[in-house]
């Protein structure tokens, strides 16, 4: 537990009706009773005049008394729904400085909840997603994870693999000629399923992380093909400069749109030609890395001038789909998978409806919680190689030291510390059938 009482302004800067100032540390009570002469009853909003040290009246407000550990961060803790002037909020925010208690560190109040083992890591990720959520989807996905439907298959995983880890080192007791086959076998199992559901769940698509980060789309054609002005007219406002001289886009121009309740990032690049202009050759190479690295390419062209398709390189990750603009001028043998207008808006929609699918297909919100950050992807791919490493080991002293990494990656990722304890306290009790 904390010994420092911190505070912070929780409702976001500028000038609000009501500003919630939140408070937690041992030093809650005793500030709570200097502000408003006693103590509010627990979780139920008061209305109190708050004072300053002179006892001069700062505000007449809700308060909120929250005693510890049933708190959010498990400490004594305290709001204060004040007005959200500045001169209110300044007002506070000294007082409080006078009485002990100082500003919070970023993330300090789940830092604490963590500390204090009101969530895992994992969840405390899902509150900072959730605060952070800009679509409907990313928000369930943030609340799924908020709410430990992540962080209960890496704990399931974990007590999984701890009781494999027990009864392995129970084999070590055991001289090799002795060692009871079917125990043996159980372990083999085990290890072989946890692998299957830990493989399983790192092939994904990258869905999770894909809706978390949001998604990037690169529209790359030959110069004058519409580029420009498809970007504007997916993005329903002018981002790019639409002009009749190629070459005109010379970098990467971005803009930000919801697809299929997905935030997309949209590439406008530089139109793909040899040039001898460095510039825009400069221009072309980023355009050509970027689409590579895109989750979709927009490939487009030209019906009244035919150039050439994007081709897809060793490099694309994504998929291409191909899109033939200005049917409105000519009509062409090459039809692409969409033929659109992007000028007078013809196709647009049903282009539209397939991006949005495009997008929910990439990100699949259907089927088990998925992972939703590089740190988890890293850490159940440490622990499946250790999984793997455990059944081609010789010795079972070597498994054991397999499965206790395997199942400390596991741990590192729920913050779950103190592996060794629980093990500990686990062979105290355990013993097999010698
Ligand atoms: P970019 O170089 O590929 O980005 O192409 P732009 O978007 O700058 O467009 C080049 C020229 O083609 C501009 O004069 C646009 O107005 C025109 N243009 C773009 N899309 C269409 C379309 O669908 N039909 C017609 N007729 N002209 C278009």
């Amino acid at each position: 537990m904390s010994t420092e009482t911190i505070f912070a302004v929780a409702s976001g800067a500028g000038i609000a009706a009501i500003a919630v100032v939140r408070l937690s540390g041992p030093g809650c009570a005793a500030i709570l009773q200097r502000l408003c002469g006693r103590l509010p009853r627990p979780r139920v909003a008061s209305l109190r005049s708050i004072r300053d040290g002179d006892g001069e009246t700062l505000d007449r407000c809700l308060v909120l008394w929250l005693p510890g550990p049933g708190s959010y961060t498990g400490e004594d803790s305290a709001e204060l729904h004040v007005h959200g002037g500045r001169a209110v909020i300044a007002g506070v925010a000294d007082v409080l400085v006078a009485l002990g208690a100082r500003p919070a560190e970023p993330g300090e109040f789940s830092q604490r909840a963590f500390l204090n083992g009101r969530m895992d890591l994992v969840e405390a990720e899902g509150v900072a997603d959730l605060i952070a959520a800009e679509t409907a989807a990313q928000r369930s996905l943030a609340l799924r994870q908020m709410e430990g439907g992540l962080g209960s298959i890496y704990r399931g995983w974990s007590e999984r693999l701890l009781a494999v880890l027990a009864r392995q080192e129970a084999l070590i007791d055991f001289p090799d000629e002795d060692l009871p086959e079917d125990v043996l076998r159980a372990i083999e199992d085990e290890i072989t399923a946890l692998g299957h559901a830990m493989r399983a769940h790192l092939d994904d698509n990258r869905r999770g992380e894909r809706l978390r980060e949001g998604l990037v789309f690169a529209i790359v054609g030959p110069p004058n093909a519409g580029k420009s002005t498809l970007m504007n007219a997916l993005a329903g406002r002018d981002v790019a400069i639409v002009s009749p001289t190629p070459g005109t886009t010379r970098d990467v121009i971005e803009a930000r749109i919801v697809l299929g309740g997905v935030p997309v990032t949209l590439l406008d690049t530089a139109g793909l030609r040899e040039t001898g202009d460095a510039i825009e050759a400069e221009g072309v190479r980023r355009a050509r890395a970027r689409a590579a690295r895109a989750d979709l390419v927009i490939a487009i062209d030209d019906a009244s001038a035919p150039g050439m398709w994007y081709e897809a390189s060793d490099e694309t990750t994504g998929p291409v789909i191909r899109v033939v603009n200005k049917v409105d001028l000519a009509t062409t043998a090459e039809r692409g998978d969409h033929a659109v207008s992007a000028l007078t808006g013809d196709g647009l929609e049903r282009l539209r409806a397939a991006l949005d699918g495009i997008a929910r297909g990439l990100t699949d919100r259907a089927g088990p919680p998925a992972l939703t950050r590089a740190r988890h992807r890293a850490a159940v791919g440490a622990a499946l190689e250790r999984l793997d490493s455990a059944m081609e080991a010789e010795w079972a002293e070597l498994r054991g030291e397999d499965l206790r990494m395997a199942l400390r990656s596991l741990g590192r990722l729920t913050g779950a510390v103190g592996v060794q304890e629980i093990l500990d306290s686990v062979f105290r009790q355990f013993c097999i059938g010698k």
